[in-house]
């Protein structure tokens, strides 16, 4: 898992410290391996649910005026120590901050889903690529629509 291909490079890596974030919660996927995820997901891909937890819930009010949703997360389960990669679907190196790869110094994942629905604690979306359990960082309306289209109930 942790073998390097031709022209990587890695680095030595201090211990992390991720103390200071706090995951809000958790995300569920049909993803339990990592050969089954999308390398990006797709709105037309499965439901997923987004799982908030408390004491973070109260903080989804207004969130069901939107029908995107920016979503970070933490991909818990990559290595973080390559700053040259060689992606499988590329004939050469990148630099990890050319690319989308969840190896990175600081795996945080995003993606814009579609909101289908949300219900207590619970989002329903569409457009994921992560495993299942994957903690959770944060939520944000879409940037397109910063505008919410009916006043925060
Ligand atoms: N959409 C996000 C982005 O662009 O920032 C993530 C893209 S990344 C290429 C998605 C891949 O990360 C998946 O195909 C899977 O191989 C891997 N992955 C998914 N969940 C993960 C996790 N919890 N830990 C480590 N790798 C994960």
């Amino acid at each position: 898992m942790n073998d390097i291909r031709p022209h990587e490079v890695m680095i030595p890596l201090a211990e992390p410290d991720d103390a200071r974030l706090f995951f809000i919660g958790r995300i569920h996927t049909p993803f339990t391996e990592r050969k089954d995820c999308p390398r990006q997901g797709s709105h037309d891909g499965p439901d997923c649910r987004i799982e908030i937890f408390e004491p973070w819930v109260p903080a989804l009010k207004g969130i069901d005026d939107y029908d995107f949703v920016e979503v970070l997360y933490w991909l818990d389960k990559a290595r973080r120590d390559l700053v040259v990669q060689n992606p499988n679907h590329t004939d050469k190196p990148y630099g990890t901050f050319a690319l989308r790869s969840p190896v990175r110094p600081n795996p945080i994942g995003t993606s814009r889903v579609k909101l289908v629905s949300a219900i207590g604690p619970n989002l329903i979306v569409r457009g994921l690529d992560c495993l299942d359990g994957t903690p959770l960082v944060d939520l944000k309306p879409d940037r397109c629509e910063f505008t919410p289209k009916a006043p925060p109930k």
